[in-house]
């Protein structure tokens, strides 16, 4: 093999799981495997080098200058891209130029803009999981950002998918311990994000991470309350060498920890946050539709990733939220004031993932400047400041600096539109420096000269058409046209024939182009070498950026609660430590806004843990009970987040977690029936909820025979009333109307229903809740309203009513008072005869065998003992 293809081979050798581009000149060229593959992907020709043996090298290539797309390109399609760079001036070298890669880019440690989504953050998560416990991380290097986390105890794996469904990491990288664990793989799995990839176990290595975490963040692993959780060190320690791998730099912006506080924030399971559509809808998976829609009218980039975390993280410390409720307060009785701020907020950048970039020491002089453009904008946000009274204004206020000294310095430095490209100048104004002034006088200087001599040798030689020209390969000539052949000086020197004239170079012209180019030269470097200074000096003020950054994202979430609260009528709620959720005409924050031709109906809420635990809500298929259980707990979200909510008024004691069962979605990806989803989340529930929870229950028991359905149904909704055993706040939406018994027979259970009226064969949905039990189904009419076919409505009409008079109704079992087994095990004998009446009753005996006729007797006789 060539020695160029020997260093290639050795490089590609340490990144084998990468694409490697490899810098040859002008361009990335990639060979072999990784040319067929990226020549597939991207498009591109695949040609062939020689490489020393008989049969050439696959290989294709793109510009250096086009490079960042087609690598972008790669990462969103999960590739990992190493990036091998000529160390080297080719001027200098002797032999094989010297080659290193700078960076490996990959999906979850990419800090560049075209490869980001600027209003979401972009982690890289990391698992350790062993048979005792797991340490979580999630890493966000475009902003600096490092969440941890440690779990164990019986829900291990839900645990572990909740937390990585909050941060929905664009790549996760994990311990053998976790690919072994096939449970947890497949519940990750159902999650949309990409695969979990293994990687070295060497990398998880305690003592290395207890290094790598002092210096990181200047703080032992005592001091970080870490010393209880190996595998939390061991996650962390692995994220920090697995970026520094690919980053090649210490990370200098990230220097402080964000340690998981489940006591502060409220914990939301993924079902929870898919149901209650926190950020996404649940049908078209998009933002629009969602609470994150209607709640994020931010002006910047990051703003609107803030209010991602509020919406993802609502809170649980009253005073915490009392502060944000403050503050959005103070905004909203102040419109005006409103307006300016959010004025001034409108066309700030995305200076936050900038500062990465000059921290890293990868960011242009355009970018540069757009900084620039930013900070020049902030005397006018600060100014709307100088009234701030609450706590969280007033140390936004604080936290808020003009930043003019790195205004000056940008000014004075950068060009108002500076080249894009860092080694061929164009950047920095003549005035920074007096050696780049003198340099670019000489080239502008030797520019009027050229000129001069042009005029002056027209006028010696008389030759009226002769011009002075440039190109890369001579330099300056002199071109004179064919019919003026004859008057050119002896001491011009022919380099080059053309179609019609000649070209020379002169003794004179050669001096000059020898200055000229050498102060080019000169300026190119000169220009890098004061840009990277500059680029330092503001790295250096990076604490300070950042804050700064961080006050405009919260004032920016701020001022979008307060805009909203104002646009849509939104009251202040009042949260308090109680129990109750107590609202009056409250409504759902995002079906109204979808509502065109009808307003939306509010509808008021009682709930608390005495005698208003458990709501059991009846009526008809489309009454409305979804969007009612859904808004209790989107108001109950939205004054967490402290935010202002849909209702004239609302007193919400803070709950400590939401659960919700909605809706019949085949999780089939996973391997399970859509009664086996559900039930799954009904254990999940039961096996976590507190008496300080709020729980929606749309429907239970609807993927079963009707007895048993309803006889879960009511052993779950027994379990959970009970004071003993959970006690939480309940509102539960059912179509088995005998469940309306419970009201009599279980402490805290309050009946109520959505109304509607019965206008001749239609029903009209008055949308409105009001106390006890609906009178019957309606289903048949709402199937009518569907367009169901007459014949088939008047025919179910008919079944419907064969049904009831040969039906005696179902008995419901006296309420056993305390429930003794296991959610689990509940036992099925309860509506054992009911059962078996039932199977008597749909038995077809015209068509059954002799054999199959004793099955059933034999069947029977086994239920009802
Ligand atoms: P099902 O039992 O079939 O699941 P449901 O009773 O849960 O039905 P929803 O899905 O909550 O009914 O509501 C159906 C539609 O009714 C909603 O999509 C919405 O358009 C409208 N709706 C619900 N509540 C209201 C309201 N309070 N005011 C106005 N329109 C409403």
């Amino acid at each position: 093999m060539t020695p160029m293809m020997q260093q290639y081979l050795s490089v590609k050798a340490q990144y084998p799981d990468t694409i490697l581009f490899y810098r040859l000149g002008d361009f990335y060229e990639m060979f072999f495997e990784d040319a067929k593959l990226a020549s597939k992907e991207l498009e591109l020709t695949l040609t062939g080098r020689d490489c020393g043996e008989a049969e050439k090298a696959p290989m294709c290539g793109v510009p250096f200058h086009a490079a960042e797309n087609y690598i972008a390109r790669l990462v969103a399609k999960g590739y990992k891209v190493a990036v091998c760079e000529q160390m080297e001036e080719p001027s200098q070298a002797k032999g094989t130029l010297k080659r290193e890669v700078v960076r490996v880019l990959t999906a979850g440690t990419v800090i560049e803009s075209n490869m980001l989504d600027s209003s979401k953050n972009n982690y890289l998560g990391a698992i350790y999981l062993d048979d005792q416990a797991a340490g979580l991380v999630f890493c966000d290097v475009s902003t600096g950002e490092i969440h941890v986390s440690f779990h164990h105890g019986v829900s291990l794996v839900e645990d572990i998918k909740n937390e990585v469904a909050r941060f929905s990491p664009s790549e996760l990288i994990v311990n053998y311990g976790v690919t072994a664990k096939t449970e947890l793989m497949l519940a990750l799995s159902g999650l949309d994000m990409p695969r979990p990839e293994s990687i070295d176990e060497m990398l998880f290595d305690y003592e290395k991470a207890c290094v790598l975490i002092q210096e990181q963040f200047a703080s032992s692993i005592e001091e970080l309350s870490l010393s209880e959780k190996p595998q939390t060190v061991k996650a962390l320690g692995a994220t920090l060498a697995y970026l520094k791998n690919m980053q090649k730099n210490d990370l200098q912006n990230i220097s402080s920890i964000d340690i998981s506080d489940e006591e502060n924030t409220m914990q939301l399971d993924v079902t929870a946050r898919r149901n209650l559509e926190l950020t996404e809808s649940i049908h078209r998976r998009e933002g629009k539709g969602s609470l994150l829609w209607v709640l994020d009218q931010t002006e910047t980039a990051m703003g609107k990733r803030l209010m991602r975390s509020y919406v993802e993280n609502p809170l649980t410390n009253l005073n915490a939220i009392q502060l944000r409720l403050n503050c959005v307060g103070e905004l909203f009785e102040q419109p005006e004031l409103l307006e300016s701020i959010r004025e001034s907020l409108s066309d700030i950048h995305d200076f936050e993932r900038i500062l990465t970039r000059i921290v890293y020491g990868t960011a242009n002089a355009r970018e540069i400047r757009a900084l620039g453009n930013d900070l020049e904008k902030l005397p006018r946000v600060k100014s709307n400041l100088k009234t701030a009274k609450g706590r969280l204004m007033c140390e936004i206020n604080e936290q808020m600096e003009t930043l003019e000294d790195v205004l000056d310095l940008i000014d004075r430095a950068i060009l108002e539109e500076p080249a894009n490209s860092v080694r061929e100048g164009g950047m920095i104004k003549t005035t920074y420096n007096e050696e780049l002034k003198e340099l670019t006088e000489i080239v502008n200087g030797g520019k009027e000269f050229l000129t001069k001599i042009e005029e002056e040798e027209k006028q010696k030689t008389n030759i009226k058409k002769l011009k002075i020209g440039y190109n890369r390969v001579f330099g300056y000539y002199i071109e004179v046209p064919n019919s003026y052949k004859s008057m050119v000086p002896e001491s011009y020197i022919r380099k080059q024939t053309l179609a019609n004239g000649e070209r020379y170079i002169t003794g004179e012209l050669k001096e000059l182009e020898t200055k000229m180019l050498g102060a080019q030269e000169r300026i190119y470097r000169l220009e890098y070498e004061l840009f990277t200074e500059v680029r330092e000096k503001i790295a250096s003020q990076q604490e300070r950026i950042k804050k700064t950054a961080e006050s405009i994202a919260n004032l920016d979430v701020f001022s979008s609660l307060a805009y909203v609260a104002l646009q849509n009528g939104y009251a202040r709620p009042i949260v308090n430590e109680t129990d109750r959720i107590c609202i009056k005409d409250g409504r759902h924050p995002v079906v109204e806004k979808f509502l065109k031709e009808s307003p939306f109906v509010p509808n008021d809420t009682l709930l608390d843990c005495g005698e208003n635990r458990t709501v059991i809500i009846t009526g008809p298929n489309m009454a409305g009970k979804s969007t009612y259980m859904r808004q209790v707990a989107l108001i109950t979200i939205m004054a967490q987040i402290g935010s202002f909510v849909p209702a004239k008024s609302a007193e919400l004691g803070i709950v400590d977690r939401i659960f919700t069962r909605i809706g019949a979605a085949d999780d089939l990806s996973m391997g399970q029936s859509t009664f086996m989803t559900e039930m799954n989340e009904v254990s999940y529930i039961l096996k976590n909820a507190t008496s300080a929870s709020l729980i929606i229950l749309d429907e239970i028991g609807r993927g079963t025979s009707t007895y048993d359905g309803m006889s879960i149904a009511r052993a779950v909704l027994e379990y959970i009333t009970n004071k003993k055993k959970i006690g939480a706040k309940t509102l539960f939406a059912t179509h088995y109307h005998e469940l309306t018994e419970l009201e009599n027979s279980l402490d805290g259970v309050k009946n109520f229903n959505i109304a509607v009226k019965k206008r001749g064969d239609s029903v009209v949905f008055l949308r409105k809740i009001v106390k006890g039990g609906a009178d019957r189904s309606y289903g048949i009419d709402v199937a009518g309203l569907a367009g169901l076919p007459a014949k088939v409505i008047e025919r179910a009409r008919q079944i419907l009513k064969e049904l009831e008079s040969n039906e005696e109704k179902p008995t419901i079992v006296k309420a056993a008072p305390e429930i003794s087994s296991e959610p689990q095990q509940m036992s099925m004998s309860a509506g054992a005869e009911s059962i078996a009446a039932e199977r008597l009753r749909n038995a077809a005996l015209d068509t059954l065998t002799p054999l199959e006729a004793l099955n059933l007797l034999y069947e029977l006789k086994a239920l009802l003992q």
